[in-house]
């Protein structure tokens, strides 16, 4: 087994509980907020922050026809190469129909491990 405290950054695993895949270090699941580990203080991991969070209200465009979304994810690095792509979600709104969206980039650190 695995020590938390060994988790290099970027390490990742798949939540027991929703199955999505998280940071290794995460103490609780962004996807599913469930608590994951209760020794966070000790792995030497930041609390996460949000330094950005954007939400969006899509309202159905057509009175009579539905239409078909796709929420569709890219990361980018420095030099504007994409590093992943994913269709998130998709689905149909119907007239009078509203969808939100909201997208959240939660940051944490591992801090120097105490002498
Ligand atoms: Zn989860």
């Amino acid at each position: 087994m695995t020590s938390v405290s060994s988790a290099l950054p970027s390490e990742a695993r798949i939540c027991p509980h929703c199955k999505e895949t998280i940071l290794k270090s995460a103490s609780v699941c962004p996807a599913c907020h469930h608590y994951l580990q209760f020794d966070a203080v000790r792995t030497g991991v930041s609390p996460s922050i949000c330094p950005l969070r954007i939400e969006g209200t899509l309202r159905h465009p057509d009175r009579e026809k539905p239409c078909e979304y796709s929420v569709v994810l890219e990361v980018c690095d420095e030099g504007g190469e994409v590093i992943s792509r994913r269709v998130m979600n998709v689905g149909t709104i119907h007239a009078a129909e509203v969808r939100t969206f909201s997208v959240r980039v939660e940051v944490s650190s591992h801090d120097k491990p105490a002498v």
